[in-house]
């Protein structure tokens, strides 16, 4: 996923599921772990009775907002296992069969985050469960986005623990299945999954998927809306409504590209397919890793490929994460810290070593502010989320600490080495899952000699707080040119005249506004908007940092322009900070005036956020 920079705050204290779990063992796996018992704290599946291949036969009401649906898993149970157990929340159960008869069950108490954990009695013979159930109308992974005079959407997002909310599943990374699907829509509607996907529209409305590679199950997916495709290769595409398909098209051109550069990096790609879906701008995320088909924020439709590297970041999920996935969400950077290397791999390869030296620079910054806020213990690489909402996990920590570790260890054993343990980790993890300690333990068997290992101190990365002194050094020329002139106009050295903007790569004109300080005078803040129409922007990210600086330098003048822009786009990258800069700024009346208005646009993910941001519930 791409990408929450937004901090907030921890709450809560909750009873868990106690589960053990048990990692399948791959077969050229060397390390220990894989063949010992983990605990996930997010999940009532027991490593005892497991499934192994989901079928999901759902309508899809648009109108009532309800899949009426049944999910029937194959399941291995070892003998004796009394029960086989599956995470739901919101969901009404209707009835249960085990190997086609009606089966006795249990809904555990509600618990926060977590839902009612379903347990199901088995006996040996058994290998078949079957649940009849619907949704709720707020079921939290599925957005139901209706506008006037348009047809409906419908898109779900599952990670981390909101697959529960649409299927009873064993909602734990760790546990890995393969589905098909029966899928009935509107017929003026086309329904796509995580799978085999359709080209075209089917005239009566009926889907079926096929997903024959294992997934966990927050790689769940659904989307149902107006859209139509448009090839870019022979295995690559693009799915949007017809008014944005055109530029859609234009905009991923290099996809084909990137899954070869991705490839010549860590080797085949393993999903067939890789097609891209825009959504609604309601989408809470930047994109999805959904597997074949990435689901997008349209606020990446720059109008001129500049914010394609979110798509290299979700193609290369295609491995880190998707492939080789992380155990339990307090393994999240084995997810993430891998995808932000491996995009910046993608850009450089593409874009060239000063493109990508931009891009780790801008981590680097967002990273410094990320580790001012976060307390100390939620810096660490692996985290400790039981009894806590793994959200309070993505953070940039798993993201570009992440990386920095990767890349300090890259920069101490030469890239060539680095690459090759790398493509030989994705081979031989392949469709497994990997906890932090088992990677460690690969890393020192394969890769690092003692004395590396004790340079790069990799216990202080994973177990301890805050950034080590050895963290590899980014360089950015360009960067670094836009803070000397910063400075300078700041300092009236210089005037708007002499600033490059109109040559500005879009980071340049981020790095610009995301330091200027806005405790200038306001008209010089508002003489940027003069000379250089940043309000009217095409670029998501600059205007963004504009935005923010607005708020923060009171230039009410733009206030119209924002309200605008949080009406249209539910990302929470955005929508979360320049709430959270209203709220700290003094315009909390504004904040609450304009959330009320676009709350019922959000996603479950970022209502949820800023809800706790602008103390929405606690009038
Ligand atoms: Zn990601």
């Amino acid at each position: 996923m791409r990408k929450f920079i937004f901090l907030f705050a921890v709450c809560a204290t909750l009873a868990s599921c106690k589960i053990s779990e048990e990692v399948p063992s791959t077969p050229h796996s060397i390390n220990p772990m894989t063949t010992s018992k983990i605990f996930d704290p997010h999940s009532a599946a027991t490593s005892d009775a497991r499934v192994t291949h989901l079928h999901w036969t759902a309508n899809v009401n648009v109108e009532t907002h309800v899949i009426t649906a049944n999910a029937s898993y194959d399941f291995k149970a070892e003998k004796g296992a009394k029960q086989i157990s599956f995470d739901t929340k919101d969901l009404n159960i209707e009835w249960v069969k085990v190997n086609g008869r009606l089966a006795r069950y249990t809904l555990d108490e509600e618990k926060p985050f977590l839902g009612q954990a379903l347990h199901v009695e088995i006996r040996d013979i058994d290998n078949l469960v079957s649940i009849q159930y619907t949704t709720s109308p707020n079921a939290e992974a599925l957005l139901w986005v209706e506008k006037e005079n348009e047809l409906p959407f419908l898109f779900s997002q599952s990670q981390a623990i909101l697959a529960r909310t649409w299927i009873p599943c064993q909602d734990s990374p760790s546990v890995r299945f393969t589905y098909s699907a029966d899928v009935t829509v509107p017929k003026e509607l086309m329904a796509l999954m995580s799978a085999e996907n359709p080209q075209v529209k089917s005239p009566d409305g009926k889907y079926h998927f096929e997903m024959k590679q294992r997934i966990p199950s927050y790689l769940l997916a659904l989307a149902v809306g107006d859209v139509a495709f448009k090839s870019l290769s022979e295995n690559t595409g693009v799915y949007a409504t017809a008014d944005i398909l055109e530029l859609a098209f234009n905009e991923f051109s290099d996809m084909p590209g990137m899954v070869k550069a991705a490839e010549d990096l860590y080797g085949p790609y393993a999903w067939e397919r890789y097609d891209v879906l825009v959504l609604p701008g309601a989408f809470p995320f930047g994109g999805m890793e959904n597997p074949r088909l990435t689901f997008a924020t349209p606020t990446i439709l720059a109008g001129d490929k500049s914010l394609v590297s979110l798509i290299a970041h979700e193609l290369a999920h295609s491995w880190s994460g998707n492939l080789v996935t992380n155990a339990t969400w307090n393994d999240f950077w084995l997810n993430e810290g891998f995808t932000v290397y491996f995009e910046q791999r993608i850009m450089e390869s593409l874009f060239g070593k000063a493109k990508a030296e931009m891009l780790a620079t801008l981590a680097r910054q967002d990273l410094n502010a990320t580790l001012a806020e976060l307390p100390a213990e939620d810096t660490h690489l692996k985290l400790a989320l039981e009894n806590r909402n793994p959200d309070d996990g993505m953070n940039d920590i798993a993201y570009n600490k992440g990386y920095f570790f990767l890349r300090t260890i890259e920069e101490k054993v030469g890239r060539e080495k680095f690459d090759a343990f790398l493509k030989n980790y994705f081979q031989s993890h392949a469709f497994g899952v990997m906890t932090t300690e088992g990677f460690i333990d690969i890393l020192t068997a394969e890769l690092l000699t003692k004395e590396q290992a004790d340079e790069i101190g990799i216990d202080q990365w994973i177990y301890s707080a805050g950034l080590p002194a050895n963290t590899a050094v980014v360089q950015s020329a360009e960067l670094e040119k836009v803070d000397e002139l910063r400075l300078k106009w700041e300092a009236d050295e210089i005037t708007n005249k002499e600033l490059p903007w109109n040559n500005w790569s879009y980071q340049e004109r981020y790095r610009f506004l995301s330091n200027v300080n806005f405790n200038l005078s306001l008209s010089k803040i508002q003489s940027l908007d003069e000379s250089f129409h940043i309000s009217k922007i095409g670029n998501s990210e600059v205007l963004f940092a504009w935005f923010m600086l607005s708020i923060q330098a009171k230039n009410e003048a733009v206030f119209a322009d924002l309200a605008t822009f949080l009406e249209k786009v539910g990302r929470r990258k955005f929508v979360a900070p320049l709430y959270e800069a209203m709220e700290n700024s003094g315009y909390h009346v504004t904040a609450l005036s304009i959330y009320g208005h676009c709350r019922g646009n959000y996603h479950a993910v970022t209502q949820n956020t800023v809800d706790e941001t602008l103390h929405y519930f606690e009038k």
